[in-house]
């Protein structure tokens, strides 16, 4: 069967929240990423395309995002889905705009929702104001943000800056009703000449209601929450089987290692667990830094050691270690050297045999995988809420490696250690 769910995503992170999502609600997911130039993967209900679309440009989002779409639409998908920012990261530029506008053009559509609400996180949406925890938006932390700072809460507001169509709102007094009051007010809107509506939602009961007022319509553009209510549509049209576990990965194999290059709370924690009961080698960013032959120690050790137990290579330091690396090397020279160093790292231990990884940090996991030429990721079973197991798409003959790719503050204090019970 083709795919029946096209996303895109305006970053890897957020594109891998949204194919969790999709996984626990039953679809079969594949994330991609960047537009693949390969065939559309096979046993797949749906597949997140991951994009670095969130801050560049408003015409390379656009553009980027029509390529994405196209690939989508070969692939046979039914419905569409631009995922960003459940705290609608943008500037008065774009990108949320001007991408959901031109996806609206190049499908064809004239009406599309935009719902980044995400109760479980404690985003939600009320009057149109989008309130982070008990504050709102703009009261909150993202008012600061370095590169999408957010000062206006009132969604319609902001998402009216961004695009040439009207935007309305479908407040809760229609969303608290249900699916078919949802889908009523659809329609008034589009009557009145809105293109676009900011959706009001409480709870994950209202997000569903949401997705279901939304089978049918070609586009819909949110958070990861408004996919709790989509998989319901295609499985009540009979187009979605249940059957095998959504969640069902290919067997991998192989020896085991952890590579972190967070530093965030939960994994110094983490990281202080494992190195408890297994064998452990702290890179030093100031040896990468006097040009010191690091990786190739490093690989010499874990080749001694992999063997019996899985091993940890970790940059991690607490936050006084890191500003004064930092002030010596400057934060970005410091950031790419470990990242760089830990992806060769990474490349290697795969070479010593590792097939299944697990790699702490946001930006860490997206130069392992880069480093790794990583093109998809099949997801598998949730390891902690955001974290699950993924296998690697291969080439026909070549075995799937199996990678856990940890955001920062994300996992329990043992998650280096029970991960691996998760795996099939
Ligand atoms: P998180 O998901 O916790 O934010 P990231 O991998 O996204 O983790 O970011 C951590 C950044 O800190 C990376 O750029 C990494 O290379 C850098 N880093 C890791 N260890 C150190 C260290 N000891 N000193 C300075 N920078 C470091």
């Amino acid at each position: 069967m083709a795919v029946l769910l096209g996303c895109i995503a305006d970053d890897f992170t957020g594109g891998t929240d949204l194919a969790g999502m999709l996984v626990k609600a039953g679809m079969r997911t594949v994330q991609l990423i960047g537009v693949p130039d390969g065939p559309v993967p096979e046993d797949v209900d749906a597949v997140v395309i991951a994009l670095k679309s969130r801050t560049n440009p408003a015409e390379e989002a656009v553009a980027e995002s029509l390529a994405a779409l196209r690939w989508l639409q070969q692939a046979g998908c039914r419905q569409f889905y631009f995922k960003y920012c459940s705290t609608f990261d943008s500037t008065p530029r774009g990108n949320i705009g001007p991408v959901a506008q031109a996806l609206m053009a190049a499908l064809d559509t004239s009406f599309t929702i935009a719902c980044p609400a995400f109760p479980a996180n404690g985003r939600t949406i009320y009057k149109g104001n989008l309130f982070v925890g008990d504050t709102l938006l703009s009261e909150s932390g993202m008012r600061n943000h370095p590169l999408t700072p957010m000062t206006d809460s009132n969604l319609v507001r902001v998402l009216q800056q961004q695009t040439t169509q009207q935007v309305g709102l479908v407040d809760y007094a229609h969303v608290g009703q249900g699916a078919t009051a949802i889908a009523a007010r659809f329609a008034v809107l589009r009557e009145q000449g809105c293109g676009m509506a900011i959706v009001d939602a409480l709870t994950n009961a209202d997000l569903e209601a949401i997705g279901e007022a939304c089978a049918g319509m070609p586009l819909v553009t949110g958070g990861s929450g408004i996919a709790l209510g989509l998989p319901q549509n295609f499985r009540r049209q009979g187009l979605l089987a249940g059957g095998a576990a959504a969640s069902a990965l290919p067997a991998t194999g192989g020896l085991r290692a952890v590579i972190s290059g967070s530093c965030s709370v939960a994994t110094q924690k983490q990281v202080a667990w494992m190195r408890k009961s297994h064998p452990s080698f702290h890179i030093d960013p100031l040896r990468l830094a006097r040009g010191e032959d690091v990786v190739p120690a490093v690989l010499d050790w874990a080749g001694s050691h992999l063997h019996k137990h899985p091993v940890l290579v970790y940059a991690t330091a607490a936050p006084e270690t890191v500003r004064q690396v930092q002030a010596e090397l400057g934060v970005e020279q410091a950031g790419s050297m470990v990242e760089e160093a830990l992806a060769s790292i990474a490349r290697g231990l795969v070479e010593l045999g590792v097939g299944q990884m697990i790699v702490a940090g946001g930006e860490t996991s997206g130069a392992v995988v880069k480093a790794l030429g990583v093109q998809g990721l099949r997801i598998g079973p949730e390891i902690d809420p955001g974290v699950p197991w993924t296998a690697t798409l291969s080439d026909a003959g070549t075995a799937p490696l199996a990678l856990a790719l940890k955001s920062g503050n994300f996992g329990t204090e043992d998650f280096f250690t029970k991960a691996w019970s998760a795996l099939p």
